[in-house]
């Protein structure tokens, strides 16, 4: 496999930093805790999309395209990214933002993600919840097209087979940064969600034959949904790069016991683990994803599901930004409080 092969620009600050975390692992007594820094990926405050752009973007510029259209949530950073690379392209950029929360708060609605959607240039609409949001994204791509735009449409999350090759990268650069660091890694953690960052991940150390125990925590969907999302894309994933057959389903797990009351609604485990990397390690995790993802790693090291010595890397995909978009969310007490 040569991800050479496949068209692609570099805008992405590569490779992220590989880091560990003394403080939270010392708080939670358990594994070495260490953190992928994909919120570091450069691009207006970074982010995991920012890897599967330069595939996408790739794309578009090859087949021509002068505007590029996307679909995420209200705070989508994915939206975010887009924007951000079409701007560096000098491309235009329409998204399409679905009310997936009913929150009107104007941090929500008008402030983080939005803020810089808007910074960038994008253009932008609305829509209700629960619509087929990829199916609403075509009907105005075809509106465009229709007035002379060579419109590029991006599905949500970049998740496609071309946006995972992104992660597939991604899951070289690791093993390579692991191997001239010494680190021998028993599990890698991260937020999923639309399940492009999983299925890459799982295609390229399923490649490698890396032995690392891939967990995605999941943000929106139950368990076996997710993981049958994650499964189909990583086989059309594999299937792209040659290796076809390489996934199998059992490759795949998904732990979904941490999204809480729902998508972009922010429980209680993810204010504390927001908390925690922030007031442990000065890191910056996000309500709808990150926050959530880290959720998962504190509570299963707590449940002592990963054990001393071993070495446990949580993927930090970023979403800072959307913190600004739910300043409400932490009107509580620090957890640290008057500790220090
Ligand atoms: C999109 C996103 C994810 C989930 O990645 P998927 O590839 O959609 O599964 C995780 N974290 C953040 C901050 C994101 O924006």
């Amino acid at each position: 496999m040569q991800l050479s092969r496949f068209p692609r620009l570099r805008f992405a600050h590569l490779p992220t930093p590989l880091e560990r975390l003394d403080r939270l692992s010392e708080a939670l007594g358990g594994p070495e805790i260490w953190i992928k820094r994909d919120d570091c990926t450069g691009l207006s405050t970074g982010g995991n999309k920012t890897r599967k752009l330069e595939f996408l973007m790739a794309e578009a510029k090859a087949e021509g395209a002068d505007m590029v259209m996307t679909q995420g949530a209200t705070q989508s950073n994915h939206a975010r990214q887009t924007a951000a690379a079409a701007a560096k392209l000098g491309m235009a950029c329409h998204l399409l933002l679905e009310d997936r929360t009913g929150s009107r708060e104007m941090d929500y609605t008008a402030n983080g993600n939005v803020l810089l959607d808007d910074l960038h240039g994008a253009s932008r609409e609305k829509r209700p919840g629960g619509l087929d949001m990829n199916a609403e994204m075509e009907a105005v791509a075809e509106r465009f097209r229709a007035a002379g735009r060579r419109v590029y449409t991006i599905p949500g999350g970049g998740s496609n087979p071309t946006g995972a090759l992104g992660y597939v990268n991604c899951a070289h650069e690791l093993m390579g940064q692991a191997n001239d660091a010494g680190l021998a890694i028993d599990a890698l953690v991260h937020a999923t969600g639309s399940a492009g960052t999983q299925a890459g991940l799982v295609v390229g150390l399923k490649a490698m034959n890396a032995d690392v125990a891939l967990l995605g925590i999941g943000v929106r969907a139950p368990k076996a949904k997710q993981e049958g999302n994650v499964f189909a894309l990583a086989q059309a994933t594999a299937e792209k790069i040659g290796l076809a057959g390489l996934v199998e389903r059992a490759d795949v797990v998904a732990n979904t016991d941490y999204v809480g009351e729902g998508y972009g609604i922010p429980a209680p485990s993810t204010i504390e683990a927001i908390r925690m990397f922030a007031e442990l390690e000065g890191i910056l995790l996000d309500p709808v994803y990150s926050g959530k993802g880290a959720a998962g790693l504190i509570d299963l090291v707590r449940k002592g599901e990963f054990a001393k010595g071993q070495r446990v890397v949580f993927l930090h995909t970023g979403g800072s930004a959307a913190l600004f978009g739910y300043r409400g969310a932490f009107d509580g007490p620090s957890s640290a409080g008057e500790a220090r």
